[in-house]
């Protein structure tokens, strides 16, 4: 595998005045050229808190560990002015809400061209202004021509976001991370920008990070899938084999969370409580208080992950044949 996005034992930890709060604790996942990534997570599980230690964007109280490798080279021994040249150039983002990452006072054509210009001062203003339409129309904005004029309030939120996808992509990153991208949208505009990161993984090569709590949303597009929580990672693996066979029964309590395709009724068997805080973490494993396969070494000890050739899960149980509900078997 020639992974550009190599994570290994990442553990990012916040020092206190009664010892350190772990936030994220054995974290791996990777992501190859052209390859779609879903990092999974409800809030507070250490997905974003994942990524922001990618791109160096941590707090700096918070401490980490483990190693980040970016096209083999260690983000984590990189001097700071070397980490902001990567981000923003060979690593793109893209946030939630598209208007805070537009300036409201200038042109959509204008901050296309200015994030282009950046890193090709030598181009010509007609080169910069075709480069600006073709990107446009990559991301499927209707009439670039006219659109080029235009300002961020003339356009919906499914057409803002795809404008800051252009800017994100407009120098040619190699790994784009997506933070919720499609959370502040309705679900018809979800499946245009999904469409879009599509293509973009297509004609581009594009490696793709695609942050969410949104089970369904990384179904037709994630090649492989981390599932976090509570700051450890509950399963990982090929998404086929996590969708077909989940192991953890925190995935499959996803999985049944997700409304089925054919069905126009939701299923929602939404798990029931609230995932740990921070500061009160329980020993053993994370999901106890809220699995209803626990068995009382599970309030004990934490569990190790255990393989199944295309995927793997933290749970004492993973190896047996549950009843849970998700996943093609159980339906
Ligand atoms: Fe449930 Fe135990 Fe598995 Fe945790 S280790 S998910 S509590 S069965
Ligand atoms: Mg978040």
């Amino acid at each position: 595998r020639d992974n550009i996005l190599d994570v290994r034992g990442l553990r990012i930890a916040i020092p206190g005045q009664d010892g350190e709060r772990v936030a994220v604790s054995n974290v791996d996942f990777e992501v190859a050229r052209g390859e779609v990534l879903g990092l999974v997570g409800e809030s507070g599980s250490g997905k974003s808190l994942s990524m922001l230690a990618v791109m160096g964007l941590l707090p700096h109280n918070m401490q980490v560990t483990g190693s980040i490798r970016f096209d083999g080279q260690e983000l984590l021994d990189l001097p700071a002015r070397q980490m902001r040249k990567i981000r923003g150039g060979r690593i793109a983002m893209v946030f939630q809400d598209p208007m805070t990452a537009l300036n409201p006072v200038l042109t959509v054509g204008a901050q296309i061209t200015e994030a282009l210009r950046l890193h090709n001062p030598s181009l010509s203003r007609r080169a910069l202004r075709t480069r600006a339409l073709e990107l446009l129309d990559l991301v499927s904005i209707p009439m670039p021509e006219r659109r080029f004029d235009q300002y961020p309030h003339e356009f919906s939120g499914g057409m803002r976001q795809r404008v800051v996808i252009a800017i994100a992509v407009a120098n040619d990153p190699e790994l784009l991370i997506a933070d919720e991208p499609t959370t502040a949208l309705d679900v018809t505009i979800q499946a245009q920008i999904v469409e879009i990161f599509d293509r973009l993984r297509r004609e581009k090569g594009l490696a793709i990070v695609l942050i969410t709590h949104d089970l369904g949303l990384v179904a037709g597009l994630a090649d492989r899938i981390t599932i976090l929580y509570s700051g450890r990672i509950a399963e990982r693996g090929e998404i086929e084999a996590v969708f077909r066979r989940p192991r953890h029964p925190y995935t499959a309590g996803l999985l049944a969370a997700v409304p089925s395709i054919d069905s126009t009724i939701a299923r929602l068997h939404a798990i029931e409580g609230t995932p740990p805080s921070l500061a009160a973490r329980p020993p053993g494993c994370q999901f106890h208080p809220r699995c209803a396969f626990a068995l009382p070494l599970c309030a004990e000890r934490d569990p190790d992950f255990q393989w199944f050739g295309q995927s793997m899960a933290a749970c004492h149980r993973a190896g047996e044949d549950l009843p849970m509900i998700g996943g093609d078997d159980g339906r």
